[in-house]
């Protein structure tokens, strides 16, 4: 049975609590900018800490492990949690393996009974990769592992790593003996092509379960939204496609179970599983839209949600997509890039978007015609860092709430007069 995960955040700054910046971190040279507007400010004031400092993750420092255990301790209690399996998933900013009190942490998280998943690290804090046997015997059973490539030398270059060796010993003693993740952000040219096979086969015969694959993003329209594109100057990342097909070729060689962000995930069909030819069936649990609105989105969703909105044939609803890839990260100035004769008197923004109301208020108003908007939900469907974790059924049943919620703000916001 897969454990519930509640999430203890270690804090840590990107690039300073990693030693150093990887080369490909998107926190490099993250310039201060005043914060986006989000669905989390207050109603009359543009800006807050989510979309300010806690989106440039620049003022966490490394929290004690007693604070670490406090806020644990707090979540459980405020939480509905007696009789759960759970573990306690650690994340934060900087690279879980510089965090200097890991060992500490999962020592006093199992003395309460709990086992831990270590978030995303790289490792490269990992200093003796024998500190993987006593984190197992600390009680963590899963880690996620940004492994980059096993290649010591582009390890050193790519990830700052000054112990390649030492890190996938670690790497190694974790896939013999616990659930793994691994995690490869790709880089065309660098890590991808033999490199990643090479990776690929030797986390297999590691006994890695996982790879999730991640397309490398490098200007402001796939979703670098920090004012720091272009991380990397002359790279050309991978187009939506080739990439998805580099997932389904890496998926159909190897004994892992792979999956790709923003796409794809072979086994459960994510993201937008219910768009797929086939699965018509279960769009009947969507109600039906008695609404009109113009449901704006991003770049990559865009096209899968126009396909199930006419597969229900609810005619009173457009989707418009924005140029942004990710529609998480959809910002004011998307907005403004939006051709406001396409738009209809209600419009619904993505919930999670880095605008507030108030600036889609005025730009949705600028021909002089004013709009109602809405949000819709958090998530319209799960990318695939959560959908290697489940089955295509348990994907279907998150899109279909999910498309319920939006069909529920197309129908209160775009109500139709009588
Ligand atoms: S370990 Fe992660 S957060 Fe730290 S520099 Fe590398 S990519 Fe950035």
């Amino acid at each position: 049975m897969i454990k519930m995960q509640i999430v203890a955040d270690i804090g840590g700054i990107p690039g300073v609590d990693c030693k150093g910046f990887c080369k490909y971190c998107y926190f490099k040279e993250v310039k201060y900018m005043e914060p986006l507007g989000c669905i989390s400010c207050s109603p009359g004031k543009i800006g807050c800490s989510r979309c300010g400092e806690e989106l440039r993750e620049s003022k966490n420092n490394f929290k004690l492990p007693f604070i670490v255990m406090s806020e644990i301790q707090s979540t459980l209690m405020l939480g509905n949690y007696r009789d759960k399996d759970l573990k306690v998933n650690i994340s934060g900013g900087g690279d879980l393996s510089c965090y200097p009190h890991l060992n500490e942490l999962t020592s006093t998280l199992n003395q309460f009974g709990l086992n831990s998943h270590i978030g995303y690290t790289s490792g490269k804090g990992f200093e003796n990769g024998e500190i993987a046997k006593t984190l197992v015997n600390n009680g963590v059973d899963e880690v996620t592992y940004t492994v980059f490539s096993t290649d010591h030398n582009l390890r050193r270059e790519w990830v700052k790593d000054q112990n390649p060796d030492e890190s996938l010993k670690a790497l190694k003693i974790f896939s013999e003996s616990i659930e793994v993740h691994g995690a490869s952000v790709i880089i065309p040219g660098v890590n991808d092509g033999d490199v990643l096979l090479k990776t690929c086969s030797d986390l297999e015969s590691w006994g890695a379960k996982a790879l999730i694959l991640m397309r490398f993003a490098n200007t402001i329209n796939q979703g670098l939204i920090l004012k720091n594109a272009p991380i990397l100057k002359d790279v050309k990342t991978h187009s939506v496609e080739e990439f998805k097909d580099l997932v389904k070729e890496i998926n159909s060689q190897f004994n892992l179970r792979v999956t790709g962000t923003p796409v794809f995930d072979p086994e459960t069909n994510a993201p937008f599983a219910i768009a797929k030819d086939g699965n018509e069936i279960y769009l009947q649990f969507i109600q039906e839209v008695t609404g009109e609105a113009t449901v704006i989105s991003s770049k990559i969703a865009g096209p899968y949600i126009a396909k199930i909105f006419e597969k229900i044939g609810a005619d009173d609803v457009n989707i418009v997509c924005t140029e942004k890839e990710i529609a998480c990260l959809i910002t004011k100035e998307d907005l403004e890039d939006i051709d406001l004769s396409e738009v209809k008197d209600a419009v619904i923004i993505p919930g999670r978007s880095f605008v507030h109301n108030l600036d889609a208020e005025r730009i949705f108003s600028k021909d002089g015609k004013e709009r109602v908007v809405g949000r819709g939900p958090d998530k319209l469907s799960v990318d695939g860092e959560m959908s290697g974790t489940l089955t295509e059924e348990q994907v279907i049943e998150r899109e279909l709430e999910e498309f319920r919620e939006l069909v529920q703000a197309i129908n209160f916001f775009g109500m139709k007069k009588r």
